[in-house]
């Protein structure tokens, strides 16, 4: 990353970290398929083994619960199209999907009959939706959302799905290195993670399930039996060892997490002082410590944007972007934010090398902004 630039976008992807590279570097210079009996086979087998202990230890599962993907989209994919098979539950296939109003693009992609459970004004979710979960239905809900931070009960949720019969799938993306995880304390059947939102490279993520009986339904991608027969074709090891280096990391981060909120707190309420209409999106919601997703009314997230952009500082739009096309945020539609101050909505997220000075450029441009707003909009 460039020395002048002061990159405030760990949610969309977080910078490679040094342990990562260099495991990936070990991984490359090993020559076996995995699948290999001989002892170059057996080398890389053995990265990938201990790869797996380290993201499962990550979130307090079993080594032989975790199936590599090639990230999270892949693994929402996977459990809503091939279903869990939990013999355990005498339950071979899995029924409805319910999937919270604000859960990540993939999950209404991959299930477009997905049915909505709502989200308070705040972004969280409401208890009486629980209600309408049939037995055998898989509820995917994240632990912490993208957009706003804002994390979710899941460990109330989980009891309420258990009782229905139901499976609870937990999209913990954004939580490795932030907060603990622990798939038992939770509750969930099963949780999914990115590498690169926390330290790892890109291309390459997980389903950890629960116990060893959960797996999915039927092979998501048919091959040659890898991954307990779940997800075919030769594991990238190169990536997978990577991530079990961020993993082993993240753990360890998620001890020492108090001046990234001391630095997000700060940075909040020096802009509040000067902008009196700043909103904060999901403000009062327990929400992870390094996001703010905030709206200054009258600055279009576009014009914010590129205005940090040309002062050096990487931030993102509460908008979802992708091949070009920007689409409002179905995360503040859900929360039932007005769609011109959607439109507002910016995303500045932090992790460990964030510096305080990072955020005071990121403040002056802003500040910058909100004075140069008409009068209507100008702070009272
Ligand atoms: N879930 C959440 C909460 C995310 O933030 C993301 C990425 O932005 C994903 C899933 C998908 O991750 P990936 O693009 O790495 O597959």
């Amino acid at each position: 990353m460039s020395a002048n630039r002061a990159y405030l976008d760990w949610n969309a992807t977080a910078p490679l970290l040094d342990e990562a590279r260099a495991a990936m570097l070990v991984a490359m210079d090993c020559v076996g398929n995995p699948s290999s009996i001989h002892a170059e086979g057996r080398a890389a087998r053995a990265l990938t083994e201990a790869a797996r202990a380290d993201v499962a230890a990550l979130v307090g599962g079993e080594a032989e619960n975790v199936v590599f993907t090639s990230g999270a989209t892949e693994a929402i994919n996977a459990l809503a199209k091939s279903g869990i098979c939990a013999e355990c539950a005498g339950n071979k296939k899995s029924g409805a999907i319910f999937a919270l109003a604000t859960e990540h693009a993939a999950i209404f992609a991959a299930a477009p009959d997905a049915q909505v459970l709502t989200v308070d004004a705040k972004g969280v979710f409401q208890a009486d939706q629980l209600q309408r979960i049939t037995p055998g239905a898989l509820v995917f809900i994240q632990l912490a959302n993208n957009e706003t931070g804002v994390i979710q009960p899941i460990a109330e949720i989980a009891s309420v799905v258990r009782a229905a019969g139901a499976f609870l799938v937990v999209d913990a993306v954004q939580a490795p290195g932030r907060i603990p995880i622990d798939i038992k304390a939770l509750g969930a059947d099963s949780l999914v993670l990115s590498a690169h939102k926390f330290g790892g490279p890109k291309g390459v993520g997980a389903i950890v399930f629960a116990n060893r009986f959960a797996r999915l339904n039927t092979a998501f991608i048919a091959g040659g039996g890898q991954e307990r027969g779940q997800r075919g074709g030769t594991e990238n090891i190169i990536c997978i060892a990577g991530m079990g280096a961020a993993a082993r990391a993240a753990k360890v981060a998620e001890l020492n997490v108090a001046n990234i909120l001391a630095n997000r707190d700060a940075f909040e309420s020096r802009l509040k002082e000067n902008v009196p209409d700043l909103v904060i999106f999901g403000e009062g919601a327990d929400r992870l410590r390094n996001t703010s997703l905030i709206a200054i009314p009258g600055i279009s997230a576009d014009r914010a944007l590129v205005a940090a952009d040309l002062a050096g500082v990487a931030i993102s739009s509460g908008s979802a972007c992708s091949s070009g096309k920007v689409k409002a945020s179905h995360v503040l539609q859900a929360m039932g934010v007005a769609s011109d101050l959607i439109g507002c909505a910016i995303r500045i997220s932090i992790g460990a090398t964030t510096t305080i000075d990072e955020l005071k450029r990121c403040e002056e441009v802003l500040l910058r902004l909100a004075q140069q707003r008409k009068p209507a909009h100008k702070a009272a």
